[in-house]
């Protein structure tokens, strides 16, 4: 089952500058900053509310946010939607055919368990589950 939308994740070229506007323009305060491995990313998260604000800076040239990033620029990267069985919805999704970027949980921002659905299923649209 879905919860709700966790955050809504952008992907920058440099977190510092992007934090002039996110945080210092809007005065959304920074939860925190964290290096996230299995995504080749620093991530930063800016509460707003119920859901979050992620900011994805890349740590590398190969991963799938940096060739994201080169091809598109900085802006929406991925929507992530709290789930209560995120492997139940893994088994149920590829039972449905969707296409799926991790088929078993990555451990994600925060240590939390997470996977990737392929844009190409969801309407151009990257979707991140997440499991709290
Ligand atoms: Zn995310």
């Amino acid at each position: 089952m879905i919860k709700k939308i966790n955050h809504v994740a952008i992907i920058v070229p440099d977190l510092d500058s992007s934090l002039t506007f996110w945080r210092d323009a809007l005065g959304l305060k920074v939860e925190y900053v964290e290096e996230v491995k299995s995504q080749e990313s620093i991530v930063a998260f800016l509460p707003t509310g119920e859901s979050e604000i992620e900011l994805v800076k890349p740590t590398t040239e190969t991963s799938g946010a940096a060739k994201f990033l080169a091809k598109r620029g900085a802006g929406m990267h991925h929507i992530a939607l709290e789930v209560d069985n995120l492997d139940e919805m893994l088994v149920d999704l590829k039972a449905k055919g969707i296409r799926l970027i991790n088929e078993t949980p990555i451990i994600a921002a925060g240590g939390y368990r997470a996977a990737f659905i392929h844009p190409e299923s969801a309407s151009g649209v990257l979707v991140e589950l997440y499991q709290k």
